[in-house]
């Protein structure tokens, strides 16, 4: 998943822009022959209203019996989507749930926030309930006169005895809507009907249905199509060859791909922004400037690049805890930084190793990431272990203080990632990399075991390839937040890092504020800062800098003033006016830059050549 955040602003992750309708068909052909026991009817015929409605259709002998010996069968909505670790509750958006055994309506209670309990015990029985869907995000459902986008948790119910057997879903698209993209096999003869081998392969299959314009290509020997919803802005034969360029090398870090067919589905939104992983397929939101600019284009395929990187990092590749999964409650990790970070680290170094980006542009993007999290307070504060267990409460529930309290599992652990792939570099003579790691996963876990790892076995996996124990590295980096040795990762490819802002003499407070209908408002107070010790607080409004009205830019009216100088600020809080001493300091950020040092030896510049895929001559 990648979703758009503040701490975007504060650490480097790429923006997005662009989107249009596209639609994906499939010609391959479901292997189940015998109806399934759970099938879904999902109509639309009302579109500009936002419902979806469903008919679901149970039959198979699963009825239970209360104490009072009635018979019944629970019939049960997700609460949050797999790949972003918050609780949605989509049962929000139901209405008009009613049962109906053969003619007859059937008895029915909600008996949790999620869980209709109907009284029955046929085995057949038809649910009928519609869904509000409008709000066009990777991980919800949306639909409009203009197309539909399904999120399988936020639409269909499921049977927790069934969740094992075929699903099958039946699409009537509204009126003149012609294509359907989704990764999910059509079921032979039988019109707009796919079927899936169980209740998790049918919602981790996000559907487009509309008229959307439809790329294809083929990558790594395997079928891609990409349904592209919005604005026709972009030249398709150029993104069909870039996005195959992306998927082609990201498919060489395992070096076999397991799907059958992959399909994207790209939506064009005004604030655009993020991704979410599935299993055989992804959904992308951009921005109209993802066309048209060139740095918004190499966000673009950053993000392809790491909701693509995700078909094995988390969804093949994954934590214990991330599969099976329990859709009614938050699943606990401590490996998000594994299979956020790691990907997000991929992201980059594929971009990299396709060349769609220089070294030196890799190096710049490596030391921006780095002075992102060396400059966020609450690095010292959290682990990236930590921040990846409490993802549902702190990451996806940010509030004015994450600042201060929270790290970002995507940024630090892409930074860990990074050293990591220094790390068995350097110790393996340039034999080996991360790429050895995730291979050695994905062979003993996916494919052997057929289960997820755990903490201790991710670990294991990378001393293996490394050929060394990493106690330390995961002791003070990642169950911990002690200050990272960056230049003992660096100098074996025969580069050092450097504070660029070392020396400045700029004058720093330490709140971060915005302007709100003309007003000048303090939204973050950064720890240990002038202004967190002197209590400049959130939602202060300030009025005046040393006697002189408060303008638009706080950073340049502080520029006439040097380290040292004490200011007095004017603000409103709550509607009483305050002064408010502040002893400005020396600003303390750091602006790093990678570095070659002085005379690199010939093994140095080896290895740097081996890291970053550079021929050498
Ligand atoms: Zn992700």
């Amino acid at each position: 998943m990648k979703k758009n955040h503040w701490l975007f602003f504060l650490l480097w992750l790429p923006s997005l822009a662009i989107a249009g309708p596209s639609a994906a068909k499939t010609d391959q052909t479901a292997p189940f022959a015998a109806p399934a026991p759970i099938s879904y009817v999902l109509s639309m015929p009302q579109p500009q209203t936002h419902y979806f409605e469903i008919e679901m259709r149970v039959s198979a002998p699963t009825a239970l019996t209360d104490q009072a010996g009635n018979g019944y069968i629970d019939i049960k909505m997700p609460v949050w989507t797999p790949g972003s670790y918050l609780i949605r509750e989509y049962a929000k958006n139901v209405e008009g749930f009613r049962a109906q055994a053969g003619d007859r309506m059937v008895r029915s209670e909600k008996i949790r926030k999620n869980t209709w309990r109907v009284y029955t015990k046929e085995e057949s029985l038809v649910i009928q309930y519609r869904v509000y869907a409008y709000e066009l995000t990777v991980r919800t459902s949306f639909l409009d006169q203009s197309h539909g986008y399904l999120n399988g948790a936020s639409l269909f119910m499921y049977v927790d005895p069934l969740r094992n057997q075929p699903h099958r879903l039946t699409v009537q698209p509204f009126k003149d809507w012609k294509k359907i993209s989704t990764a999910l096999p059509a079921v032979a003869g039988q019109a707009n009907t796919y079927e899936a081998s169980d209740y998790d392969v049918l919602v981790d299959s996000p559907m487009e249905i509309g008229n959307h314009e439809v790329l294809t290509f083929t990558a790594a020997g395997v079928p891609h199509t990409v349904a592209m919803y919005g604005e026709k802005i972009y030249n398709s034969t150029r993104l069909a060859e870039d996005m195959k360029r992306v998927c082609e090398t990201a498919a060489t870090v395992i070096g076999e791909h397991p799907c059958k067919e992959y399909t994207f589905i790209v939506h064009q939104t005004p604030t655009g922004g993020g991704g979410l992983e599935h299993q055989n397929s992804t959904t992308l939101q951009v921005t109209r400037d993802a066309f048209i600019t060139a740095r918004a284009y190499q966000n673009f395929l950053s993000l392809v690049a790491h909701e693509y990187f995700h078909l094995w990092n988390v969804k093949r590749i994954r934590p214990k805890a991330l599969g099976p999964f329990d859709y009614e409650n938050e699943n606990y990790t401590h490996l998000l930084w594994v299979a956020e970070g790691i990907t997000s680290f991929y992201q980059n170094y594929i971009l990299r190793r396709a060349g769609f980006t220089t070294a030196d542009e890799y190096l710049r993007n490596f030391a921006y990431e780095i002075s992102g999290i060396e400059n966020l307070p609450g690095t010292q504060v959290q682990s990236v272990a930590e921040a990846s267990w409490d993802a549902w409460i702190k990451y996806y529930r940010p509030n004015e203080n994450s600042v201060n309290s929270t790290v970002s599992y995507y940024s630090k652990g892409s930074v860990l990632g990074g050293l990591l792939n220094l790390s068995i570099l350097q110790s393996t003579g340039g034999r080996n990399n991360l790429d050895d790691v995730l291979r050695l996963l994905y062979d003993t876990y996916y494919k052997k075991l057929k289960r997820g790892f755990t903490d201790e076995e991710f670990q294991q996996a990378v001393e293996k390839v490394a050929g060394r124990k990493m106690d330390d590295f995961f002791q003070k980096y990642v169950f911990g937040t002690e200050k990272i040795d960056y230049n003992g990762f660096l100098n074996p490819v025969g580069l050092r890092m450097v504070d660029a802002s070392a020396g400045k003499q700029d004058p720093y407070l330490g709140a971060i504020t915005k302007l709100t209908e003309g007003k000048l408002i303090v939204s973050a107070v950064r720890r240990d800062s002038p202004a967190w010790n002197e209590g400049i607080n959130v939602n202060d409004e300030i009025l005046a800098v040393g006697g002189l009205r408060a303008g638009a830019d706080l950073e340049k009216q502080l520029a006439t003033y040097k380290p040292g100088d004490s200011v007095e600020f004017t603000v409103n809080r709550g509607g009483y006016i305050k002064n408010l001493t502040v002893k400005l300091t020396g600003n303390p950020l750091a602006a790093f830059r990678i570095e070659p040092v002085s005379s690199p030896t010939p093994e140095q510049r080896a290895l740097y050549a081996r890291w970053l895929y550079l021929k050498t001559t």
